[in-house]
């Protein structure tokens, strides 16, 4: 639901000023799902803000359930987007959501299903925060609750800093959902501005750098963005990140078979991280390993995944060199896995 909106139509309706809150913490704190579930308030106003008022910004179109227990959904924005959010089950009991930012990305990552899709716009701050209110009402139902918040999904949130950093507050109000700050995580292409910006906040919440390689060469390849913020750029924006919130960094690194996995990218990956003191004290390289986008997208797979030998060495490098490193557990195997894949197959199904 549009706040914003429920606002004026409250004023509009000539209702108490109380009634707002009693909403909002009816879908964020008590999870309802539709006007018609909120007891405290009298019918007739339920009737009226139903006819009014969309209760959820997104309609869910479809949910892909992994056999790990993890979960994909597929939205629709209400002027008929395709966006998708992942729930993650660990076995240690936490329930992690990966939530998107934009319909589409702009920064067209070579290996990403979502950046060939394009760009259509960036999400408000509601339609960020329903797709972890939609995991969080089943989760209910069963008695567990959404621990983590990682903003990993479709788009570049630095390239929509504003209604990112909304449903960050949002998400933590206290009088509301009530997620820790420490919970929620920011994963960035490497958009220096944004890093700066996020930087200067006061709060708790944790950034990733989605790296992937340590050569300009490489990553301009990889990824365009590094042509705007090369590694000259954004590694001393890291750096200064780490020294002013003393928070650990994480660097993501996904392993493309052949391309970045060697012992010798590994020892270079090594050598940019203990060029910047800061990073190299409080900083965890996360190993993805590739997971091979389905061809129905519309684009042949170039890339591959590593193979087990490389992926040993290339650890193996990073223990010796002294970087704190850690491996992403793999998810979801049986479901379309890669960012913006389900909204890729139901776009070229279209
Ligand atoms: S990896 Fe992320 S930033 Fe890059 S194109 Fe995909 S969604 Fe955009």
């Amino acid at each position: 639901m549009d706040l914003d909106k429920l606002q004026t139509t409250l004023e509009e309706l000539g209702q108490p000023a109380y009634r707002f809150k009693q909403i909002k913490l009816a879908m964020y704190r008590d999870l309802k799902e539709g006007f018609d579930a909120i007891e405290n308030i009298p019918m007739a106003l339920r009737q009226d803000l139903d006819r009014l008022l969309p209760f959820n910004e997104l309609i869910l179109k479809t949910e892909q359930k992994s056999l790990d227990g993890s979960g994909k959904n597929l939205f629709f924005t209400c002027d008929d987007l395709a966006i998708e959010s992942v729930l993650i089950k660990h076995g240690d009991g936490s329930r992690t959501v990966c939530v998107s930012t934009e319909a589409g990305c702009q920064i067209d990552c070579s290996f990403c299903a979502t950046g060939h899709l394009g760009f259509k716009r960036v999400l408000t701050q509601f339609e960020i925060a329903e797709q972890v209110l939609s995991f969080a009402r089943e989760l209910k139902a069963k008695g567990e609750k959404v621990t983590n918040v990682v903003f990993m999904g479709m788009g570049e949130p630095f390239l929509n800093y504003d209604n990112v950093k909304q449903a960050i507050l949002l998400l933590n109000d206290k009088d509301g959902f009530n997620l820790g700050q420490r919970r929620i995580s920011v994963s960035t292409s490497g958009i220096v501005p944004g890093i700066e910006r996020f930087t200067a906040e006061d709060w708790q919440v944790n950034l990733a750098i989605s790296l992937h390689a340590s050569s300009n060469v490489l990553r301009s390849r990889l990824m365009p963005i590094n042509k705007t913020y090369p590694l000259e750029k954004l590694m001393p924006t890291l750096d200064a990140y780490v020294a002013k919130t003393n928070r650990k960094l994480m660097i993501e690194y996904l392993l493309l078979g052949e391309l970045n996995d060697s012992s010798r990218n590994a020892d270079a990956l090594a050598d940019l991280i203990h060029r910047y003191e800061e990073v190299l004290r409080l900083s965890v390289v996360n190993l993805i390993i590739y997971n091979p986008v389905n061809d129905s997208s519309g684009h042949p797979d170039r890339f591959k995944a590593p193979r087990p030998a490389s992926l040993r060495a290339f650890e193996e490098v990073l223990t010796k060199r002294e970087i704190a490193w850690t491996r992403r557990a793999s998810f979801g195997g049986d479901i379309s896995g890669a960012c913006g894949q389900l909204a890729g197959e139901e776009v070229s199904k279209e």
